[in-house]
């Protein structure tokens, strides 16, 4: 369990997030993470758990829309595998509610 859950608070309960329809996060190849990735590091890391992956899935599961911006995900992956830009202007976490 994050650290972050300790009080039972989330980094989301300090955030307002206005997503975009479109994700700025994208998995270059839903492969690797099927058939190569085995340990899915990035379920663990990341702090808003963006990424999930249950044991029936194909594919790795995205909800770019709990993104804090934290930028740990194109550095994290083993493979490489996430391309993350910056959500479009006007979108994205506000950090100063
Ligand atoms: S860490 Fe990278 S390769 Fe592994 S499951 Fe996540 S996105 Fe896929
Ligand atoms: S940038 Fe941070 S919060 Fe956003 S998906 Fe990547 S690890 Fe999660």
């Amino acid at each position: 369990m994050s650290n972050f859950l300790k009080d039972q608070k989330s980094p989301l309960d300090s955030v307002e997030i206005i997503a975009d329809d479109i994700s700025h996060i994208d998995i270059k190849n839903k492969k690797v993470c099927l058939k190569k990735c085995e340990n899915k590091p990035c379920t663990y890391y990341c702090p808003t758990r963006v990424y999930s992956w249950s044991g029936e899935d194909t594919e790795i599961k995205v909800d770019y829309t709990r993104c804090v911006e934290c930028l740990a995900c194109p550095q994290g992956c083993p493979y490489n595998n996430i391309a993350w830009q910056l959500p479009k202007g006007g979108y994205g976490v506000n950090y100063q509610r």
